[in-house]
């Protein structure tokens, strides 16, 4: 399965074991333009730093150049979470992909046998566009755009990932999935029945 791990409810920054690091384009995708483009959320260097290391990026030496790199890629992405259908979100997908040097070849490195998409010796940021791009395209061709969407509370702006069979997310996280169904139950109980 593309997707050995799934990007549960709750999960901030969250990307234990070998699976994550190899699949989870996805979870990085999603924690780099929460970090960046979310309010009140943490974009300075060692922010950005903490998110590298947690998907299993040797970051210890990201320059303050390349930590500019990354917002803007953060920035760049964040439009494919809010695409209004799927013609929007290939385009800009697709756009995406052009943008990055890529090279497709198996790696190991201790692992097992996974798929890089940077070219091989490639500086991180490059690294971490080739590896977001590829997960979040091949998310959006296998199951669909309607998997990546923005939180449904209104003053949430976080964005989500659902890759989890069968269920509908709409919320970036737990919390925001407990205050939005507590709101909905009090609006219906305010409705007069029958
Ligand atoms: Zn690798
Ligand atoms: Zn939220």
């Amino acid at each position: 399965m593309f997707f050995g791990r799934l990007f549960d409810y709750g999960a901030g920054v969250d990307a234990s074991g070998a699976d994550a690091y190899r699949n989870d384009g996805v979870g990085t995708a999603v924690a780099l333009v929460n970090a960046v483009t979310a309010c009140g959320a943490d974009a300075s260097d060692e922010g950005l730093r903490e998110i590298l290391l947690a998907f299993k990026y040797a970051a210890a030496e990201l320059s303050a150049p390349e930590a500019s790199t990354l917002r803007r890629w953060a920035r760049d992405l964040r439009p494919v979470f809010e695409a209004e259908d799927v013609t929007a979100a290939v385009a800009l997908l697709n756009g995406l992909l052009a943008a990055v040097p890529m090279q497709p070849h198996i790696s190991d490195h201790g692992l097992g046998p996974h798929m890089h998409y940077a070219v091989s010796g490639a500086a991180l940021p490059d690294r971490l566009r080739a590896h977001t791009a590829m997960g979040l395209a091949t998310l959006v061709c296998e199951y669909g755009v309607d998997r990546l969407g923005v939180c449904a509370l209104d003053d949430c702006d976080r964005v989500y990932a659902d890759l989890n069979r069968g269920r509908r997310r709409r919320y970036c996280s737990r919390a925001c999935l407990n205050r939005g169904g507590v709101a909905a139950f009090r609006a219906r109980r305010r409705t007069p029945g029958p």
